[in-house]
């Protein structure tokens, strides 16, 4: 009966109370994109018992052509404060006095504190500090539901941040293995700095789970075998981990009414294999055909 489109925290405590006056109007409501400011919001109920992991920062300042987050956050980046960070910890700690670890929810967890274009090393190690000092035991940031840009993992901040970190896998947005695709992706970094941030997490002892799409608009079966190619070297190299996707259009972005490109079917064979062997997850073979077009 009701469809919030935009972010609900602002409109979300006024509506519920319409509802609950059986005055609430049915049908869309559209909500402002890229106003709701974190720290008003804890993001769990103690009513509700879940702890969720803990929304750091909201939004994206980059422009990937097949990416919502930017559109439905008018292209803000917020960050939630410190001061509202160690508020909503000490809180889960005090909740769940068992509870070891703490994981954060970030497009780009290494961008905490950021311009969004470049890394804040500051403020990153601010966050870390705070939440070392009050004793949090073990601390997940780089990993689901968090992950990192290629562009974001650089010598300062692995030094910085290896230190503090439980989590043994960091998850990495790198998409395509050509240069060709990440141009038409808009995705503002190049094949070779994606070898480099994985070459570096390796060396800081991290698993590399590298997120990769396939089928993406205007892909040629030469972008398709380069990305084949590409994930082969990266698993010979470094042993990372796979997390594979299919191109699915998603409303607002520029490629909402773009078609998948057809996967050539030894790509798809050799997508298969690196899945038996254990190296390669996600649900991009169900994916497949898994859009609507603007004609419906
Ligand atoms: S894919 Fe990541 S970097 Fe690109 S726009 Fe989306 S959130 Fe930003």
């Amino acid at each position: 009966d009701y469809v919030v489109s935009g972010e609900a925290e602002d409109f979300f405590p006024q509506f519920l109370g319409d509802w609950l006056a059986n005055n609430a109007r049915k049908g869309l409501h559209t909500t402002s994109r890229g106003k709701v400011d974190l720290n008003l919001y804890p993001g769990f109920s103690e009513l509700v018992g879940y702890l969720p992991p803990l929304e750091i920062s909201r939004g994206c300042k980059f422009g990937c052509m097949f990416c919502g987050v930017p559109r439905l956050h008018a292209g803000t980046l917020r960050h939630r404060s410190l001061a509202s960070i160690e508020a909503i910890v000490k809180e889960y700690f005090r909740i769940k006095t068992s509870r070891k670890r703490m994981k954060f929810l970030a497009s780009n967890a290494f961008a905490y504190g950021s311009d969004g274009r470049q890394p804040n090393l500051a403020a990153l190690k601010d966050l870390l500090e705070m939440l070392k000092g009050i004793g949090v035991p073990e601390i997940h940031l780089g990993s689901f539901p968090s992950e990192v840009r290629p562009d974001f993992v650089t010598p300062e901040v692995m030094q910085l941040v290896a230190p503090y970190l439980s989590n043994k896998t960091i998850v990495m947005g790198v998409q395509t293995g050509s240069d060709n695709m990440l141009k038409k992706m808009n995705r503002g970094h190049s094949r070779e700095d994606s070898v480099r941030a994985i070459a570096l997490l390796r060396e800081f002892g991290f698993q590399p789970h590298i997120d990769f799409i396939v089928g993406n608009p205007d892909e040629t079966e030469d972008d398709q075998f380069e990305l084949i190619d590409f994930m082969d070297e990266m698993l010979e190299k470094y042993q990372v981990r796979i997390h594979m996707h299919t191109f699915v259009p998603l409303p607002a972005t520029p490629w909402e009414n773009k078609l998948q490109s057809p996967i050539n079917e030894k790509v798809k064979q050799r997508l298969r294999e690196l899945e038996r062997a254990g190296v390669l997850d996600g649900w991009w073979e169900n994916h497949i055909g898994y859009f609507r077009t603007a004609k419906g």
